[in-house]
């Protein structure tokens, strides 16, 4: 009986792989479509200074809403894109309609990009990112580019030249997910890198986990002696960020502060924020 339930086990297994195929394709077109009609939206998550509130950055945020299959994460249509080789075109979409929304912002506030692992190892990106930014004649240094260590580890050379192409025209450079998976700081010394990016993990672990404080005392310890700045990201709760500000980090994200919104809300936080100065005085 045991031997039956093995080999109909081994048929649900190869049946669901065969359903997850067959979604898989079906996103893939669907997002091949979407790309196509600039249907991938740009949302924004504020970064703000934890002990005020204020804005400094957002970080844009890929949306995709298909009309017949819902939304659909960017955990899942991003690695998707790379998958297919439509990476690029997604990234030059979504560029350009955040860099439309940046505009709007005061000109103080920043905009923060991820690029994928997978751009990292295509030696046009850098040349790719300068072109979109002075066609769109925006500030580079208004802008950070998140990278993750997955990126960098394939092809550490083109990499390199990539973030010292971006950095040349004073874009900054940001280490994400800082702490998780090939973590390594031998990373920190062999790339130059202006900010890191302390993973959610470690901030949702604090107040339950002692060693979560530890390890982000350690990180921005180590930050300070190495000249990056820092920013905590995940932040849920008050609790978190009162700690975190204890613990010395001043930037953070998470949905506390703010969570990802479309380009509208972004402008409504500077005009809520705009009557102080523009209103009557009677
Ligand atoms: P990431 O770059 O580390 O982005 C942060 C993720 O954490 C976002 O998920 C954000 O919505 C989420 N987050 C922010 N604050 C909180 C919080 O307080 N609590 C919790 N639980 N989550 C929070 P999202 O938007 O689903 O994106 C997931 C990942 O997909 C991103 O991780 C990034 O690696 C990738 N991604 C998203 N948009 C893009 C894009 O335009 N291009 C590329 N290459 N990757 C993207
Ligand atoms: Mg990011
Ligand atoms: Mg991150
Ligand atoms: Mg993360």
């Amino acid at each position: 009986q045991a031997r039956k339930g093995g080999v109909g086990s081994v048929q649900v297994y190869t049946h669901q792989m065969a359903e997850e195929m067959r979604r898989r394709t079906q996103i893939e077109q669907a997002l091949r479509k979407a790309i196509a009609a600039e249907e991938i939206e740009a949302h924004f998550q504020p970064i703000v200074d934890i002990r005020t509130g204020a804005i400094q950055g957002f970080e844009c945020l890929a949306r995709w809403t298909d009309p017949d299959l819902g939304p659909i994460s960017p955990g899942v249509f991003i690695p998707l894109a790379e998958q297919a080789n439509i990476i690029d075109s997604l990234t030059k979409l979504l560029f350009v309609k955040a860099l439309e929304t940046a505009k709007a912002w005061p000109s103080d506030v920043f905009l923060s990009f991820n690029l994928s692992s997978l751009q990292l190892m295509d030696p046009m990106t850098g040349l790719a990112v300068l072109a979109m930014l002075s066609k769109s004649d925006f500030n580079p240094r208004r802008v950070e580019i998140e990278i993750t260590e997955t990126g960098i580890m394939s092809d550490p050379e083109t990499a390199q030249r990539i973030i010292d192409e971006m950095r040349a025209v004073g874009i900054k450079v940001l280490l994400d997910d800082f702490g998780t998976g090939q973590s390594s700081l031998g990373r920190l010394r062999d790339f130059s890198f202006d900010k890191l990016k302390i993973d959610r993990s470690f901030v949702s672990s604090l107040g339950e986990d002692p060693q979560a404080e530890h390890i982000i005392s350690a990180i921005l310890y180590m930050c300070k002696a190495l000249k990056l700045d820092v920013i905590a990201e995940g932040i849920e709760t008050a609790e978190q960020a009162e700690k975190l500000v204890e613990l010395g980090c001043t930037t953070g994200q998470g949905f506390h502060f703010g969570r990802p919104a479309d380009a509208q809300t972004t402008l409504s936080y500077f005009r809520d924020a705009a009557p102080q100065s523009t209103a009557p005085l009677i």
